[in-house]
């Protein structure tokens, strides 16, 4: 095990990132910032349980190359570390399996950030013992363009009704578990992997949406064509 110290916080950003494009790492930057944060884990599901195939019908691309992107991705900053538990687990991979073993390997002094956009978060009453996710881990839900932040609000007070939100409604803390859900705004970053892997197959430029080296990875490998 692992022990980063009593008080570090670390992100966890979960995902397809297939591929990994600017608005993951503008969210990874932002929280990383308005956090405090020692570090991000950027963490791509083996098969993610909610994304059998993609809905554009597209096969989620290979592991070695979503981690690949990712390496590269990430690479100028040593605050990020790119993560291959999913990768030894059979599949399918679910948020409260992936946060156990995280808090094994790092630790219980470590904060952990379970970082998610307010689309995913909508969802998260399907997802596998989804009750017991906010004990393990304090949440930070992000704005996304198309999804109103009281949605966000709704969810909590109906799913999560020890969670009590502060003056500003930002903050929404638990006395028992002393863990919180932080809905953040962020600048809307208009860019999604679904638009890029189209962009790609329409031969159209996908420069501005991806670092130049996924986008060199991306022409080397031939993926998305
Ligand atoms: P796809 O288009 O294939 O559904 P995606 O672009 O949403 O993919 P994921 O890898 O599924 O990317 O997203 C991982 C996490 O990052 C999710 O919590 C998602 O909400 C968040 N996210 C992705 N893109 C953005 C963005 N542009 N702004 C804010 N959050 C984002």
């Amino acid at each position: 095990m692992q022990d980063f110290g009593e008080g570090k916080k670390i992100g966890l950003l979960g995902g397809t990132f297939d591929p990994v494009h600017n608005g993951h790492l503008a969210v990874a930057a932002h929280v990383l910032k308005a956090l405090a944060l020692d570090a991000v884990w950027f963490i791509p599901a083996s098969v993610p349980p909610h994304k059998p195939g993609h809905e554009d019908g597209r096969q989620i691309t290979a592991f070695s190359h979503r981690i690949a992107m990712l390496q590269r991705a990430v690479q100028p900053s040593p605050l990020y570390v790119v993560s291959d538990l999913e990768a030894k687990r059979s599949a399918p991979s679910y948020s409260i399996d992936t946060i156990r073993i995280l808090r094994k390997q790092i630790g219980s002094k470590t904060d952990l950030y379970f970082i998610i956009g307010v689309d995913a978060f909508l969802e998260i009453d399907t997802w596998k013992r989804f009750q017991e996710l906010p004990g393990l881990a304090n949440f930070v839900v992000l704005s996304r363009p198309g999804y109103p932040p009281e949605k966000a609000e709704e969810l909590i007070s109906r799913e999560f009704p020890g969670y009590l939100h502060g003056p500003t409604r930002e903050t929404w803390s638990c006395a028992s578990s002393g863990k919180a859900f932080i809905l953040l705004h962020m600048e809307p970053v208009p860019v999604s992997s679904t638009a890029i892997r189209r962009r790609v197959k329409n031969g159209e430029a996908i420069d501005e949406l991806v670092p130049e080296t996924v986008a060199d990875y991306i022409r080397e490998q031939g993926l998305y064509v």
